[in-house]
């Protein structure tokens, strides 16, 4: 948290000059302990912008005085600053960060994202992780994987992470179509421990995730646990042993594992799912799943043809339409898109120098990151039961953020009403997944450009022909058709007590569990990023599996310390948990007859996002409540 030496004055000088001033001033805050900094002229002002304007809204005097003494306070040197850890003081200086109300309640789960606060769990007493019989099986090493591995690594728990690709990362290992990047701002999406990433963009393209990934695992240690190349193709309870028998084929052949506990952290999204368009076997060219794009294919000079206008298209598009001789893009459903100023900036010099080097301020900064795209928008989702006009909008809000959203597509296709027409959803704003403007609507203006909004009949040998008979030519076809989220883990083919399937228990695409992690019947299975827990109304989906990670890792813990040998959620609670996500979806925007977001199964239940906010899910998962589940003891404890 503290730098040992004195920072460069010429650098120092350079950086300060693009500091976020509200960054800048926390900064100060901590170094100096001052009460003064929290009081006029230094109180940011609020900017609802994602990437906020660097001068905070402060007088160009009170810009000066806090550059100066930050440049005063750095060049001295920084090995003492006043505060560390602000703890109780954290409600205020969120606020005056900001420059808006932030409730109390977030300053704790803040602090552990900022890493002030340490969110590992910890044996109460002394480890007890040689009670372990056998290892924890995680399955899967993309980020979820690697935050499980790096807790109980650091609890000195024995576990074996099971991953089917060669390397780790999961999504940013598999997708590598152009334009690939995340499009949850990088300060946020991020590990809440382990060294500060220098991300370099606001949003980072996929090798630079994919690089952070591989670091990460290397830095925390975690390679050596991981059998790469290794399918699990079954998982069954064993009651007698208390233990999970995992199969699965590898380097060495096939094999069966034995594990105390069975971690499924195999990602909601890494199932393809390919439109099932007859005549797709007939193609004469290359056809593919946006996650499965060919190492090298070049599409320089081709006919491309995109089917789909989800979050992946949208990043595809505008990356090769310059590049092809002609794009032809298949929509089923127009969408709603954010404009976010500065989206596709590149962090400067001075930003990333003061992120590496300046206390506090990386910290600060993730700050920002996460309260801006974090749970602010899920109040302006909710059905709102006076609001007169409910087909185009869930409330007065909902209706505002649609006419923004919609003065910005009129703005891009100005002088195309051809596009405007095809463009434009009717129906409310962020029903369907959150989709950020890369520069789409610049690209369906190209001459080379193609919006196709009539309904695809069939793939022929040459292209793709719809319903009103047109034949459109192609050489290359992409299926931009999104991913089967509901099967999670139950493709991994697991029996649990009583020959309990998973498969059939979650049949019909309703997948269901208590927290989102652990279902009646599977005792000692915990699932990432499982049901309804897909963030859609903001935040970073790595906030959600530390999350998950420490309540899965927290009931291990409690296993070994209070010789508890198998631990099975109750029934009743699972159900009156599940009973009360499908109350607060009822009122929520992803339940809007309007459009099907993939969110939302075939029978009308939302069942892959989450309606909490993130404060509410990291409270209800800080630790498990063990009167919740039905326990097996070890004999002899
Ligand atoms: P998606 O959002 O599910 O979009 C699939 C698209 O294909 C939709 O436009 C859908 O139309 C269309 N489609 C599906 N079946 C079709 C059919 N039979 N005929 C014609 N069109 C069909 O999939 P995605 O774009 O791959 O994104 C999935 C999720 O992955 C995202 O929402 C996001 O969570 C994640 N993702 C994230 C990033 C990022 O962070 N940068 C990038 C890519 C993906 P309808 O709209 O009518 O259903």
């Amino acid at each position: 948290m503290t730098s040992p030496m004195s920072l460069p004055e010429a650098k120092l000088d350079a950086a300060l000059a693009e500091a976020d001033l509200r960054v800048l001033l926390m900064v100060v805050y901590h170094l100096t302990g001052d009460d003064h900094w929290l009081s006029e002229p230094f109180l940011p002002q609020r900017d609802v912008n994602l990437i906020a304007d660097e001068d905070a809204g402060l007088s160009p005097e009170a810009q000066a005085e806090l550059r100066a003494t930050a440049k005063a306070l750095l060049s001295a040197g920084t090995t003492h600053p006043a505060i560390n850890d602000p703890a109780e003081r954290m409600p205020d200086l969120m606020q005056t960060c900001l420059g808006e109300r932030v409730p109390a309640e977030y300053a704790t789960m803040m602090r552990e994202e900022m890493g002030f606060a340490d969110r590992r769990i910890k044996w109460s007493g002394p480890s007890m992780a040689d009670r372990a019989k056998h290892p924890v099986i995680i399955i899967g090493a993309g980020a979820s994987g690697l935050t499980v591995g790096y807790n109980l690594r650091e609890l000195g728990i024995p576990f074996v992470i099971l991953e089917k690709n060669d390397e780790v990362g999961g999504t940013w290992l598999e997708n590598r179509y152009p334009g690939c990047a995340v499009d949850t701002p990088n300060h946020a999406y991020s590990f809440s421990f382990g060294s500060r990433e220098p991300w370099e963009r606001y949003f980072s393209k996929r090798d630079a995730l994919l690089r952070y990934m591989i670091s990460r695992s290397q830095e925390f240690g975690l390679r050596e646990f991981i059998r790469f190349g290794t399918a699990v193709t079954r998982c069954d309870w064993d009651e007698g042993s208390a233990c999970w028998r995992v199969q699965c084929t590898g380097p060495d052949g096939a094999q069966t594992l034995t594990g105390m506990a069975l971690i499924s952290a195999i990602g909601p999204l890494s199932l393809p799912s390919k439109a099932p368009i007859p005549g797709a076997d007939n193609f004469n060219g290359p056809l593919f799943h946006s996650a499965e794009w060919p190492e090298d294919l070049d599409v320089t000079g081709k006919r491309v043809a995109v089917i789909g206008t989800g979050a992946s298209s949208m990043q595809i598009v505008p990356t090769i339409v310059d590049r092809v001789a002609s794009l032809t893009v298949y929509q089923r459903t127009p969408q709603w898109v954010r404009h976010i100023p500065r989206f596709q900036d590149q962090m400067t010099e001075g930003q990333c120098w003061l992120l590496e080097n300046v206390p506090f301020y990386a910290e600060w900064f993730r700050f920002t990151m996460l309260w801006r795209y974090g749970d602010g928008l899920l109040r302006t989702l909710k059905r709102d039961p006076d609001w007169p006009h409910p087909e185009r909008a869930m409330n007065r809000m909902n209706d505002r953020h649609r006419e923004q959203m919609a003065a910005h597509i009129e703005q891009e296709l100005d002088g195309r009403p051809d596009l405007l027409a095809k463009c434009m959803p009717i129906y409310p704003p962020y029903a369907k997944r959150i989709l950020l403007d890369n520069g789409w609507y610049q690209a369906l203006c190209k001459p080379n450009c193609e919006l196709v909004t009539d309904h695809i009949e069939r793939i022929t040998a040459g292209g793709v022909q719809t319903k009103d008979g047109t034949d459109r030519s192609a050489d290359i076809i992409v299926l931009a058709t999104g991913f089967k989220v509901f099967q999670n883990a139950a493709r991994l083919n697991v029996t649990g007590r009583n020959e309990r399937r998973l498969e059939q228990d979650w049949a019909d695409d309703d997948p269901k569990a208590h927290l989102g992690i652990t279902a009646p019947g599977f005792p000692n299975m915990f699932f990432m990023q499982g049901p309804n827990t897909v963030l859609a109304h903001g935040g970073s989906a790595i906030f959600t599996s530390e999350c998950q990670a420490r309540y899965a890792v927290g009931a291990i813990v409690r296993m070994l310390e209070d010789g508890i040998a198998a631990l099975d959620v109750r029934q009743d609670v699972h159900d009156d948990y599940m009973a009360r996500v499908d109350a607060e979806h009822r009122e929520l925007v992803w339940n809007h007859p309007g459009m099907k977001p993939w969110y939302r199964n075939a029978k009308g239940r939302v069942a892959a996002a989450i309606p909490w906010r993130l404060v509410d899910y990291w409270t209800m998962t800080r630790e498990p409540d063990l009167d919740e589940y039905h326990l097996t003891r070890e004999t002899g404890t």
